[in-house]
């Protein structure tokens, strides 16, 4: 679902002249209803020339710039009381050479446009997170990652953007072209500028088969390094209350090999009736009575059956999601992976807490993004959740306590309260990427109250 937008809708920009709108022209809500934003205009940019004259005015104003996305941060990143742009108007190919895979795309395409496009190219992204509801701009500048122990976040597919800094030039960069702005940018928390165009290194597309199944999460620990290195992408699912995991395996199919889709009624029961309709049923009981979750989980776990398929890659990495939650996710070096899914059991049963949503557990490779959560380490991610409406607070803090003892790096678009004080000790690269600030943007065209938390001012 995208965000939401309450009142009026606002009129597009034009090429010569920019439309104003007042405060009360809409309220931005993100996808999770945790976030709202009441910015003095939204505008909805066609081309870079537009993007760039819409900085120039908001800073001859001195007010400040926010791109969005689709909402579907949990954290105030794309919140603004200035300028909100809406690159809605702005999605689609601008370019593709399907021999080497590099394709253009403009920066407000959404992921399901954006894997359907590629497909008909014959060509794939390496790796895709659980949905393919945000935008290929907005997904990149948060660090959005997938799982696999071999391959990085969607940002490491990057080899090109094109962007408008704070001083509203159009600006392109490259591992050859201002090498240090596109090392920093490519998870920019959209602090560096408003991101116009995506270059990325796409693969000849490939049909996955998924593998899922229950497993006794004693055994999953057991066996998690294996797991996690003898299969492309590996996660699971913990069930809290339970001692069952919902593993779950995605590897290629051999070139020739032929899909096995799973029947269109299965994945219906599966994906829309169990894990939308049901799950929301469940968990509204669970937030109605508590003391009822750890039966409701035992159930569900029990339930759980084994599935394989396979299909076009994004299909399979990619599922609807319909229920409403909030979620943190945190980063640990690979390592500490045991410890930090211990510590969240044990702030669970240190304080009685009863948790309907799955824990979710994935790995990746090490990159070279100063600011992403993977940065120079093998890792993996934990990543807890509540029902919307359910108090998460206590919850959270308690389980970033826990992984800010193992080095923990947040998701920068889900729930955290880490500050840049507390940031800079994990993040070797962290003032590389506030040098690059200061020369894009040292007016802070594109801050806001979550970036002088995270960034400093
Ligand atoms: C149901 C659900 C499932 C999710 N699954 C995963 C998952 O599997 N893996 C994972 O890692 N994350 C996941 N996320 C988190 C999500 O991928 C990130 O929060 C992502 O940033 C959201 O993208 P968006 O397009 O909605 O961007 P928004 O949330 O709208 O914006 C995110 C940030 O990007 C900036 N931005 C947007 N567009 C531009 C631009 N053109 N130029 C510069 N900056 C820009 C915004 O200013 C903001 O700072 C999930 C979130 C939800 C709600």
């Amino acid at each position: 679902m995208p965000p939401t937008f309450d009142t009026n809708r606002p009129s597009p920009c034009r090429r010569t002249q920019v439309r104003r709108h007042t405060a009360e022209v809409a309220t931005w809500r993100n996808w999770a209803g945790n976030q709202h934003a009441n910015p003095r205009s939204i505008e909805l940019p066609r081309d870079a020339e537009e993007v760039s004259l819409l900085v120039k005015r908001a800073a001859g104003d001195n007010r400040r710039v926010k791109a969005v996305g689709s909402g579907h941060s949990f954290t105030a990143a794309a919140v603004t009381d200035g300028t909100l742009l809406r690159l809605d108007r702005m999605s689609g190919l601008v370019s593709a050479a399907l021999a080497s895979g590099l394709v253009t795309v403009q920066a407000g395409t959404p992921l399901h446009q954006l894997n359907p496009m590629l497909a008909e190219l014959g060509l794939a992204m390496s790796n895709l997170g659980d949905i393919d509801r945000q935008t290929v701009s907005g997904a990149t500048s948060t660090g959005t990652h997938g799982t696999g122990s071999r391959l990085g976040g969607l940002a490491t597919q990057i080899r090109g953007l094109e962007l408008v800094v704070g001083d509203g030039s159009i600006v392109s960069c490259s591992p050859e072209e201002r090498p240090d702005l596109f090392e920093c940018a490519r998870v920019g928390l959209g602090a560096l500028g408003v991101i116009t165009a995506i270059t990325l290194q796409c693969e000849p597309a490939f049909l996955l088969e998924a593998d899922e199944r229950p497993m006794p999460l004693e055994r999953v620990m057991a066996e998690l390094d294996e797991l996690a290195e003898t299969n492309e992408h590996f996660e699971f699912y913990w069930f809290p209350h339970t001692d069952i995991a919902l593993t779950k395996r995605n590897n290629r199919l051999a070139p020739g090999e032929e899909a096995r889709p799973l029947k269109r009624w299965r994945e219906w029961l599966d994906d829309e009736l169990l894990s939308n309709t049901v799950f929301n049923a469940t968990c509204a009981v669970g937030k109605l009575r508590p003391s009822l979750v750890p039966r409701l989980n035992n159930t569900a776990a029990k339930a759980l059956g084994a599935r394989r398929f396979s299909a076009p890659s994004y299909e399979v990495f990619t599922s609807p999601r319909r229920v409403r939650f909030v979620e943190m996710e945190y980063a640990v070096p690979r390592a500490a992976i045991h410890d930090a899914v211990r510590a969240v059991q044990h702030v669970i049963e240190r304080d009685n807490l009863q948790i309907s949503f799955p824990i979710e557990v994935r790995v990746t490779a090490p990159d070279d993004i100063p600011l992403s959560t993977a940065s120079g380490r093998d890792s993996a991610y934990v990543a807890i959740h509540r029902y919307r409406g359910e108090m998460f607070e206590g919850y959270f803090r308690a389980v970033e306590e826990e992984m800010k003892a193992l080095d923990g790096r947040p998701h920068w678009g889900k729930m955290h309260w880490r500050t840049d004080e507390d940031l800079r000790p994990v993040y070797p690269r962290f003032d590389e990427f506030l040098a690059v600030r200061d020369q894009v943007d040292p007016e802070r065209v594109f801050g806001n109250d979550y970036l002088d938390r995270v960034l400093g001012r």
